[in-house]
Parts: C-alpha cells; structure tokens; sequence
C-alpha cells in the first residue's frame, strides 16, 4: 500500500514524495485513514515505528482541507494571534525538537505556521516565532503551561490534540500538568476537538486518561 491511496490533500502527499517516504509504515498505513475520517485514537506504537508521521500527515492534511489558505501566514492577519488549531503534547524537548522538524518538512507549501516550546531554552526566539503565528503547536507540557499562565498561547482553537509518549509523559509525573491543560474551561471538550494518544505500553493509567480525554475511540496496536 502506498500513500497515495491514502486520503490525504494533494499537497501533503507531494511533502512525503520531497520527504523520500516511499512506502508507509504498518502504524502510518493504519493510523491514517482513522484520523483522517475523524476518529479519536489510542496507539501502540514504540519509537521509530513511523508514529511521528502517522499523526502528522492526517492532522495536517485535515487543517489543510478544511481551511486551505489562500495568501501566506505574512499576510494573514488572523494568524498573527496564537490560536493553534492543531497541539501535540511531547514529554521532552528532544522528541519535541524532532516532531518540530518532521512537521516543518510536510507543511511545506501549505503556508501552515509550526511553532515549538520547550523548557531549558531561550523563550523569547519560540516566542517570536509564535507571535508571527501558529497553526500547529509542538510543546512540553510545563513550558506550555507556563505560556499559557503568562498569555501568551490560547488554546480556545484546538480541533486537533494529540499526546505523544503518554506513558513516559506519565513516569515523568506531567499528569497533573496534562490534566490542568487539557481540562481548562476554554480548551474545546472532547467530541469537538479530535484527540489522539500514542503510547508504547497501555497501563492502567493511561486506560484511564485515555477514556477521560478520548470519545468513541479506536484502539490500534501494532
Ligand atoms: P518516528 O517513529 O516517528 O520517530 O520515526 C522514526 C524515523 O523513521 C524517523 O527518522 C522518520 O523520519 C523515519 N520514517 C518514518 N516514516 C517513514 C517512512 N514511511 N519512510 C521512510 N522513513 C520514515
């Protein structure tokens, strides 16, 4: 099976060809076409499995679909607020510097902003970046806290939320900061947003933030 008979826009499957994806791997062949008929999910999937892509490529395709820009985010003003539509929660700042980068590569074109935020670093240059705008947003989940403390990120948008390494996001013990973040008044509730989780392992504790932040979801291992 290739990619192409997957349903993804036009122009997020001319990125992988660039990418040199050739061929998907059994998480993206399976992930990809729950995600983009809209559907919550729980995957299993270890790291280097593909994961990273099976979320990006259906979230993007799908802002890319519903709201295909017209002229480039300079010129947008709408975009210079920091409304993401699309969030991925990662438990460092490696993973999340990596799923920055995947998700630059196939936004190519599409005049879609990704920004980061993670702890440890200069937060004024990811805050620059993110005031130019931001469609897609990559973060740890203390630093986001933080920003959204400080005004700086609103997430009042979200249509797309995905938690990446829950598990380890949990041995870290960001349940709390996950929990604050994705129950805030604001944050559009499960059955509006779409959510997606990944996860090498599905114990107890993440069955249960799985059935507290997912709707009528499909459970995928692979
Ligand atoms: P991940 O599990 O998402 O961290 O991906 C592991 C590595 O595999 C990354 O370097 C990706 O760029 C690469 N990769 C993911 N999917 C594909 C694919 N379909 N074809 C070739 N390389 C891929």
């Amino acid at each position: 099976r290739s990619f192409e008979e997957a349903d993804l826009a036009e122009v997020i499957l001319e990125n992988i060809v660039l990418a040199q994806y050739t061929k998907p791997t059994p998480v993206q062949k399976y992930s990809i076409p729950i995600i983009t008929r809209g559907r919550d999910l729980m995957s299993c999937a270890q790291t280097g499995s593909g994961k990273t892509a099976a979320f990006l490529l259906p979230m993007l395709s799908n802002i890319w679909k519903s709201d295909p820009p017209q002229r480039p985010p300079s010129e947008r003003p709408e975009l210079r607020t920091q409304y993401p539509v699309g969030l991925i929660l990662s438990p460092t700042r490696e993973l999340a510097m990596q799923i920055h980068e995947e998700s630059l590569k196939f936004s190519y074109r599409c005049a879609m902003r990704c920004c980061v935020l993670y702890g440890g670093s200069n937060t004024s240059l990811q805050l620059r970046d993110l005031h130019r705008g931001c469609h897609l947003l990559v973060a740890t989940p203390g630093r986001l806290e933080d920003m959204i403390q400080r005004g700086n990120v609103d997430l009042s948008q979200i249509r797309f939320l995905v938690l990446d390494e829950a598990d380890r996001m949990l041995d870290m013990g960001f349940e709390p900061q996950i929990r604050v973040i994705v129950e805030r008044e604001g944050m559009p509730a499960k059955g509006i947003r779409q959510t997606m989780m990944f996860s090498a392992t599905f114990p107890k504790d993440i069955q249960i933030l799985a059935e507290d932040f997912l709707t009528d979801y499909v459970y995928l291992t692979v």
